[in-house]
């Protein structure tokens, strides 16, 4: 999953678990997921090595590919 650096759109690299810097404009952001549904904000739920998450809100396990990625500033 690549996504791109909201200042200046280049593709952003993995810094950290939860966390990505972008090259080129040497920004540092927080990768925030949420519910594709409600909005709130997802619990990682690691098993078996695979990472899935849980929407506390909808009550439902989300797999990784239906959650919505954001970039925040750090
Ligand atoms: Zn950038
Ligand atoms: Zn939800």
């Amino acid at each position: 999953m690549q996504l791109p650096c909201p200042k200046c759109q280049t593709e952003v690299v993995r810094s950290g678990e939860l966390k990505r810097h972008c090259e080129s404009c040497d920004s540092d952001f927080k990768l925030h997921i949420a519910c594709n549904e409600c909005g709130q904000e997802l619990e990682r739920l690691k098993a078996c090595g695979a990472v899935n998450f849980w929407c506390e809100q909808c009550n439902e396990l989300k797999s990784k590919s239906s959650a919505v990625y954001t970039l925040k500033d750090a």
